[in-house]
C-alpha cells in the first residue's frame, strides 16, 4: 500500500486502517484531499482554527498541522468513525505532530464556534452530508466552508443542501476528478429530518435512527431476513450484535430471551447512540442488560468473554467494497467467544462467508437461505 503522500509540497507518511488491511491499491488520501489542501495553502495561510469534518484517516488533518510552520494552529476533527479517529491519531503520530493541537469529536458533539475555516470531506451519505450542513446553518457569523469530494459524487442535490442549509455554493474545476465547494456559513438556522423513525414490522417497537446509520429510512431486508433466526429462551447467555447500527438485531434478541445480556458494538458514534436510544425507548426495563460501545469490531474485548456472537457484517469502507472488516469481525469475534459459544452470521450468498468461516472455525452449518441471504452458525471448538 503507498503511504508517502505529498499534500501543500509536504511528504507525509499516511496509513489506512485497520493497518493489516488486504487491498493493496487502497490508500489514507486521496485527490480531493490533495486539492483541497493546496487551496488552502493558496487562500487561507492564516487560518488558526479549522474545524474539518469526516477526515477519512487523518490526512487533512496532518497536513493542515504539516503547513503550518508557527506551530499555532488548532484543528477540531468531527467525525462519526472510531476508524478515522484513531487513524487520525496514528497517523498525527507517525509525522510527529502528536503534540500539535488536535480535538477529536464525535458526530453527535456539539461544533465548535470560533473556528475560522471549516472544511468538509464530502461523505457517502447525503443525508449525514444534510444533518452537518444544519449544524453548520447554526452558525451565528459567516466562516468560509469548503468542500472536497470525486466530481462524480458532487451532483446537483449536493450543491442544492449547501444552498439550503448555508450560503449559495460555487465550485471549482475539477482537477484528477475531484472538485472543490466554496460556500460559507449563514445564520439561516435550518434543522433537518434527522434523526428519522418508524416502526419495526411483526413489533410494537418503533425504531428510530440518526443520520449516519445504516439502513437508517427502513429496516435492511438482510437484517429482516436475519430476525427469523434470532436465538431463544430463557439461558442467561452473553450476546454481541456486532455491528450493531440501530441495533434491531440487539433488540429484538433481548425481546426474545429474557435473561440475556446484549453488548452492542459499532464503530459509528451515530449507529451507537441510536442502538441505545433503541432499547431506552423500546424496552427500558432491559437498558440494565445492555452494554453500548464504539469500537473497532471486538478490539480490546477479554477472550472468552461472550456465548453468541450475531453480526450483519458491512461490505463497504466508506467508498470502497471490501470484506476485509467482515473478516475482523470473524477473526475477533472467535477470540471473545467462549469455548462452545457460537458465531451467527447473514450474509449476501455470493460473498461466501461460508468458506471463510470453515477457514477459521473449523466447521459452520447453514441455518437458513433464500434467493439472496444465508444465515450461517459456526461454534468455537477447543
Ligand atoms: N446490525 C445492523 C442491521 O442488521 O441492520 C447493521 C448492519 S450493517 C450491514 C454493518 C454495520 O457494521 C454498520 O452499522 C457499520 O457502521 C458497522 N461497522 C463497519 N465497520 C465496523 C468496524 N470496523 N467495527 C464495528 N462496526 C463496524
Amino acid at each position: 500500500m503507498t503511504t508517502e503522500a505529498v499534500l501543500g509540497g509536504h511528504t507525509l507518511t499516511l496509513h489506512r486502517f485497520p493497518l493489516d488491511q488486504k487491498n493493496r491499491s487502497l490508500q489514507a488520501w486521496d485527490s480531493a484531499d490533495e486539492y483541497l489542501i493546496e487551496h488552502i495553502q493558496n487562500e487561507h495561510a492564516n487560518a488558526k482554527h479549522v474545524l474539518v469534518l469526516n477526515d477519512g484517516f487523518g490526512a487533512l488533518s496532518c497536513a493542515l498541522h504539516a503547513l503550518d510552520t508557527q506551530n499555532s494552529l488548532k484543528v477540531t476533527s468531527f467525525n462519526d468513525s472510531y476508524v478515522s479517529q484513531q487513524a487520525c491519531l496514528y497517523n498525527l503520530e507517525e509525522n510527529e505532530l502528536e503534540s500539535r493541537q488536535t480535538e477529536l469529536l464525535d458526530s453527535l458533539s456539539d461544533l465548535p464556534s470560533d473556528v475560522d475555516l471549516i472544511v468538509i470531506k464530502i461523505p457517502k451519505n447525503a443525508g449525514f452530508l444534510q444533518y452537518q450542513l444544519s449544524l453548520l446553518s447554526q452558525f451565528e457569523n459567516d466562516v468560509p466552508v469548503i468542500a472536497a469530494g470525486k466530481a462524480k459524487e458532487i451532483h446537483t442535490s449536493t450543491l442544492k443542501s449547501f444552498s439550503h442549509f448555508i450560503a449559495e455554493p460555487s465550485t471549482s474545476l475539477a482537477v484528477k476528478k475531484s472538485r472543490l465547494i466554496f460556500s460559507q456559513t449563514k445564520p439561516k438556522k435550518q434543522t433537518c429530518k434527522f434523526p428519522v423513525s418508524w416502526p419495526l414490522e411483526k413489533t410494537e417497537f418503533t425504531i428510530l435512527n440518526h443520520a449516519n446509520v445504516f439502513s437508517r429510512d427502513s429496516l435492511d431486508i438482510g437484517a429482516r431476513f436475519f430476525s427469523n433466526y434470532l436465538p431463544q429462551g430463557k439461558k442467561p447467555l452473553r450476546v454481541i450484535d456486532l455491528g450493531c447500527g440501530n441495533g434491531v438485531i440487539g433488540l429484538q434478541t433481548l425481546a426474545k430471551m429474557p435473561n440475556a445480556k446484549v453488548t452492542f458494538v459499532d464503530e459509528s458514534a451515530m449507529a451507537v447512540a441510536s442502538a441505545k436510544a433503541n432499547i431506552e425507548n423500546n424496552l427500558p426495563e432491559r437498558v440494565q442488560d445492555c452494554e453500548f460501545v464504539q469500537d473497532d469490531c471486538l478490539t480490546g474485548f477479554s477472550p472468552n468473554s461472550a456465548d453468541l456472537v450475531l453480526c450483519n457484517p458491512p461490505f463497504h469502507q466508506a467508498q470502497a467494497i471490501t470484506d476485509h472488516i467482515a473478516w475482523q469481525m470473524f477473526v475477533q469475534a472467535k477470540q471473545t467467544l467462549r469455548s462452545g459459544g457460537e458465531l451467527r452470521i447473514i450474509g449476501n450468498r455470493h460473498l461466501d462467508y461460508q468458506e471463510k468461516l470453515l477457514r477459521l472455525f473449523g466447521n459452520c452449518k447453514v441455518i437458513g437461505n433464500n434467493k439472496k441471504f444465508t444465515v450461517l452458525s459456526t461454534t468455537k471448538r477447543g
